[in-house]
């Protein structure tokens, strides 16, 4: 059977190059980047190429980049690694309803912790307003954390915009910029953070791997404890092939941007027009927004999102109700709760993610067989009713 992979949100496969990266740390270079002899530079010169390649992903310095083992710890590691495992109290964080659970749950466990936290709303594309974050500023506020591209929607937040206001308060801004990588240009300079988080298998690059910006006099206290690796910011023996494998995929990233930015937005666009062409009763959340070119996150009213994504799987299409954690769960996501959604049509609602395999033909074969598939189970919910043939 034919598979076409629309889950590039969840994860992406390892690109060739980026293999033929990692090959070499699994074989005859096994060296630990921390030894003094040949062994251990070579695997010392393989960290620092990646460690140069990840930094011009995001416009950095070198040295203000620190390997972890993916988004999720380097997320932890920003938050934490400001406020402190035992945060002192009074203090204040500024996030949002629709981050990534990394940094929601982290969040929540601040809180637990005595640190008040506001979750700001958003609107009904998923976009933080600034002034929303001007006025939740507090001069006890510790951290702004607030996410660069939603991984639900695709939705583009106005960081820039944010960063200018932290800025002016002088506090430190932490984005979770998982999503966006490799998808648009990120300049760290420009967005004006202290903190960016990245993952390499985002971007076909290997799983468990990640790095964390860290803009150079930023105060950040480590997760963990056991040695000098990454600068004492993450003891522990570098994972030198999944760090290769993040380095070529960073810099693969960059050179094909551009080209497949275009080319990835309008197979989106296609698939997204022909959806609302071909379904009757269904929209895209968050249209109006910026969003990252591969993304398309439809609602069909009257339908699961879990059965959709079952009955989709079995016809070889892959893709997800929006947040891969989340699945097996029948809560509705709380990305699209926050846009407004009511939770039946949270629930009626399918992400679609591309990327770099996915052609035209993948594209018109999903036009042919999404759309049959929502018919046949929206004849089987008993709340929907079919529009009446003129
Ligand atoms: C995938 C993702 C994460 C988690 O990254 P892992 O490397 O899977 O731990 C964090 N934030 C966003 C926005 C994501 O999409």
């Amino acid at each position: 059977m034919k598979r076409v992979y629309l889950d590039h949100n969840a994860t992406t496969p390892v690109a060739p190059e980026v293999l033929a990266a990692m090959l070499p740390y699994f074989g005859e270079a096994y060296g630990n980047a921390s030894s003094i002899h040949a062994f251990g530079q070579d695997a010392r010169g393989a960290v620092e190429r990646a460690r140069s390649s990840v930094a011009a992903l995001v416009g950095a310095q070198a040295s203000e980049i620190t390997f972890s083992s993916g988004g999720t710890e380097s997320n932890n590691q920003a938050i934490f690694g400001v406020l402190g495992s035992t945060p002192e109290p009074g203090r204040h964080v500024i996030t949002s309803a629709i981050e990534h659970v990394a940094v929601l749950d982290s969040c929540k466990e601040l809180a637990k912790r005595g640190v008040d936290v506001t979750f700001l709303p958003v609107d009904r594309d998923g976009l933080v307003n600034p002034e929303d974050v001007r006025r939740a500023i507090r001069p006890e506020t510790a951290l702004i954390t607030l996410m660069l591209a939603n991984n639900e929607l695709g939705t583009v937040e106005p960081i820039e915009e944010i960063g200018k206001i932290a800025a002016e308060s002088g506090i430190v801004f932490h984005t979770d910029a998982v999503q966006a990588a490799g998808k648009i240009p990120i300049d760290v300079t420009r967005l004006g953070v202290h903190l960016l988080s990245i993952a390499a298998h985002k971007f076909y690059g290997p799983k468990g791997v990640g790095a964390l910006y860290v803009r150079k006099g930023t105060q950040l206290k480590p997760l963990l404890h056991g040695g000098h690796s990454e600068r004492d910011r993450r003891p522990g023996t570098e994972d030198v092939a999944a760090i290769a494998g993040m380095g070529k995929a960073a810099e693969l990233a960059l050179n094909n941007m551009q080209d497949e930015t275009a080319r990835i937005g309008a197979l989106r666009d296609c698939l997204e027009k022909g959806l609302l062409e071909r379904v009757p009763h269904c929209w895209v959340n968050g249209a109006q927004a910026p969003r990252t070119p591969n993304t398309t996150n439809m609602t069909f009213p009257f339908i699961e999102g879990e059965a959709m994504v079952i009955a989709l799987d079995l016809k070889g299409i892959a893709c997800s109700t929006g947040a891969a954690c989340s699945s097996g769960a029948v809560e509705p996501s709380h990305v699209l709760t926050a846009i407004g959604l009511p939770p039946e049509d949270a629930r009626a609602t399918l992400r679609l993610s591309l990327g770099h395999q996915n052609t035209q033909q993948e594209i018109d074969f999903a036009l042919e067989t999404i759309p049959a598939v929502i018919e046949r189970l929206r004849l089987l919910s008993p709340t929907y009713k079919k529009p009446a043939v003129a």
